[in-house]
């Protein structure tokens, strides 16, 4: 699809959806929007103009994905080999997942950011020496041991969906490039991902967000084993970063174009604000585990306790991004009660 000349919107399938059934999804949830069983399609960005050949994103490394990509493609007189650079917003699989099919393919240059490129290597190509440590975490916060080495293999099962490749260059964020006339600016965004970046082309006043911002769905913004720091506190000062851009088109990785980005730049802060009261209120006055106050906050998708395990896991990253961003505004304090980590009121 054309967004304008030069910049085109691609679509490949999350891998349990045919291209056919994305597709369709993709034009119903812009006049429909809902929530879907799973995440069904990414939306890469082709960049040409110029004699370049640009992807912003690709998809899972699946057969159909390609196939997707390559018809994409294709309606706008390109073809994967062609391209001569491969702009990642983030590491995750379904943004990330083709790199490496598409770097042999046309021996293009792999751009991430090098907070994100420094994970790859532990995640993608190593990954055994991660359980362990996930193991380790989880009865850290509290949860059953019984439970913890299920929530462990989590993510083992999408290696397969994963065609890894070191990035060629790494990026900090504030570096420009060129695709033809556009210019191309990166932003960086830490928060769902540490090194998840967005692209804004100031002329023509273009925002690629890839998962940052969506327009109904609120990123995933969660604490791991190879998180640092307080990333919900970098989410939220990641969106004061793009409120003063002078947009006109804003293209997410997933769903559909935002319309008004304040408005929901200021939806997905109310809605971290009110998740955090709510945390508040789930911490026991002697102190809680992150378990124990996931076990207690809402959940759209129904109760903690009948979540499959990787849905578990993420529900455990997820509280504890706010319980440490509480921490960070002074609301709660951390205690380490033998080998078990508490939270609690200040
Ligand atoms: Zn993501
Ligand atoms: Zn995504």
């Amino acid at each position: 699809m054309q967004i304008i000349e030069g910049i085109y919107q691609l679509l490949t399938p999350f891998p349990q959806f045919t291209i056919e059934d994305a597709k369709a999804l993709r034009r119903d949830l812009e006049e429909h929007p809902r929530v879907t069983k799973g995440l069904p399609y990414v939306l890469p960005y082709l960049l040409k103009a110029g004699g370049d050949t640009v992807l912003v994103d690709c998809g899972w490394n699946t057969d159909s994905a390609y196939q997707a990509l390559e018809e994409g493609m294709r309606e706008h007189g390109s073809h994967p080999t062609e391209i001569n650079k491969l702009v990642v917003t983030h590491v995750h699989p379904d943004h990330y997942g083709m790199a490496g099919r598409l770097k042999r393919l046309s021996s293009c240059e792999v751009v991430l950011h090098e907070k994100d490129a420094e994970v790859i290597n532990t995640r993608y190509f190593a990954p055994k020496g991660l359980t362990d440590e996930m193991g380790k975490f989880m009865e850290t916060n509290g949860v059953p041991p019984l439970q913890t080495p299920e929530m462990s293999q989590g993510s083992m099962g999408m290696l397969d969906k994963v065609s890894p490749v070191p990035a060629d260059t790494e990026v900090k964020g504030g570096e420009t490039f060129k695709v033809g006339d556009f210019d191309f600016e990166i932003i960086w965004t830490p928060g769902h991902s540490p090194g998840h970046i967005c692209l804004y082309e100031p002329n023509r006043k273009i925002l690629m967000t890839g998962d940052h911002v969506l327009p109904t769905i609120t990123p995933n913004v969660s604490i791991h084993t190879q998180t640092h720091g307080s990333p919900l506190g970098d989410y939220m000062r990641s969106l004061e970063k793009l409120v003063d851009l002078d947009v006109k088109y804003v293209l997410p990785a997933h769903e559909f174009p935002i319309k008004d980005l304040k408005k929901r730049l200021r939806e997905i802060e109310g809605h971290h604000d009110q998740r955090l009261e709510e945390m508040m209120r789930c911490v026991d006055a002697g102190g809680s585990t992150a378990w124990e106050v996931a076990g207690r906050v809402e959940w759209a998708t129904g109760r903690l306790a009948d979540f499959e395990p990787w849905m578990q896991r993420a529900a455990v990253g997820e509280t504890l991004a706010h319980l440490e961003y509480l921490f960070e505004l002074g609301r709660l304090a951390k205690v380490m009660r033998g080998t078990t980590l508490y939270w609690l009121a200040v």
